[in-house]
């Protein structure tokens, strides 16, 4: 039975990873910082994963972690992952996203360094390129939380050169009912549900004209088991190819609404429902993000499988269950 130590087991990417390789017959560690039993989205599986207590910007309990799990793949999730808090605390965002995956690669190399280990990179390493992005793509960043990320990725090829099997999956945006709730389509899905219980405040955002290759995070984490099966330790770029406007994601939830809830008074137009608020534009914006992910499909056989009308049903019916379950409770209280 192989072991994987899993780093931000409690956030979404954490979540599927923790499922899909329990499914594999893995026996599955998590590092997390709170008591599991507030982990909503783990809940179903708790019982089947082993916990140990740590922080990325605390080697010792790395260190405690790692000899605990012994694992066979690290899978280095966590991170601070919101562009905005990036500006306002860049050192934290640096500590956590590079100096954590420096403290972990120290570790492997002294402890176990035939490890393999996934880092968790990203688009926004690419910064404003005007074209798909490939995997030899030169990385622009925009922001602090891009500029970790490339340090953390070319750490990585450090460590690859001296020997250790460590890659970075490039994933481009990727999304599910479990997403952060200060990401924009999640702001959106839940502000979507909570108008049709009754809430008529305006949903405030910011650029609705920038555009994103979403994804299903259910679809991405196959590939970032996949990646380290291979036989040698390479990046992958994960993305579907195509990206949409935030404005394309608004109406997309609208028609969704109109076919789910039929007999609700749900919004007619983006104007009836949206405003934009200067405070959620961004400087350092990057306008159009989309992957080609030739190599992944070719090289690791995948393909996601949710496009983007799904998606987003997907993430309309769990916000409006969950919105509906909070109404529920209330009632009754
Ligand atoms: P989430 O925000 O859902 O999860 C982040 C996780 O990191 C949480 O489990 C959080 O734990 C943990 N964490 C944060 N700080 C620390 C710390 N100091 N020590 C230990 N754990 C910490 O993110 P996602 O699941 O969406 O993303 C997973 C990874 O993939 C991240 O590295 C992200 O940058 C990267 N990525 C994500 C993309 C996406 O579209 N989702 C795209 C490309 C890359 P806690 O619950 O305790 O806060
Ligand atoms: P990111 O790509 O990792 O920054 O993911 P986000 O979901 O935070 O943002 C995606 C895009 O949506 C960015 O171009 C944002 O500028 C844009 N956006 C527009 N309005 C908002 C908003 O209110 N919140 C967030 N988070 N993003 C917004």
């Amino acid at each position: 039975m192989k072991k994987a130590l899993i780093t931000g087991i409690s956030g979404q990417d954490g979540s599927y990873l923790a499922e899909y390789l329990l499914d594999l017959g893995y026996e599955v560690w998590g590092l997390v910082r709170r008591e599991p039993a507030a982990l909503r989205w783990l809940e179903q599986i708790a019982h089947r994963i082993e916990f140990v207590y740590g922080d990325l910007r605390d080697g010792e309990s790395l260190a405690v972690a790692f000899q605990k799990a012994w694992p066979d793949e690290v899978y280095n999730l966590a991170a601070q992952v919101f562009v905005p808090t990036s500006w306002e605390c860049p050192a934290e965002t640096f500590d956590i996203n590079v100096g954590g995956f420096a403290r972990l690669l120290q570790i492997v190399e002294r402890q176990k360094p035939d490890t393999r280990v996934y880092q968790a990179s990203t688009s926004e390493m690419f910064g404003n390129v005007g074209a798909m992005c490939t995997e030899q793509t030169p990385f622009r960043p925009m922001s602090p939380y891009g500029t970790s990320k490339m340090a953390a990725h070319r750490l990585a090829e450090v460590y690859r050169n001296r020997g250790l099997f460590v890659l970075g999956g490039i994933l481009f945006n990727h999304e599910s009912p479990r997403r952060g709730p200060e990401m924009v389509t999640r702001k959106i899905t839940r502000a979507a549900a909570r108008w049709v219980l009754g809430d008529r405040t305006k949903l405030k955002l910011g650029n609705l004209q920038s555009r994103r290759d979403w994804g299903f995070a259910g679809d991405y984490v196959k590939a970032m088991h996949s990646m380290l099966q291979q036989d040698t330790p390479k990046d992958y770029i994960v993305g579907t190819g195509v990206s949409h406007s935030v404005e394309d994601f608004l109406l997309q939830v609208l028609i969704e609404l109109r076919t789910l809830c039929p007999e609700e008074d749900v919004p007619r137009t983006i104007e009836d429902w949206v405003e934009v608020d200067p405070q959620f534009l961004r400087t350092g914006e990057i306008h159009d993000l989309r992957a080609d992910a030739s190599a992944a499909r070719k090289e690791l056989g995948w393909q996601p499988a949710v496009d983007f009308s799904q998606l987003v049903k997907m993430m309309i019916e769990a916000d409006l269950a969950s919105a509906r379950e909070v109404m529920g409770t209330r009632a009754v209280g």
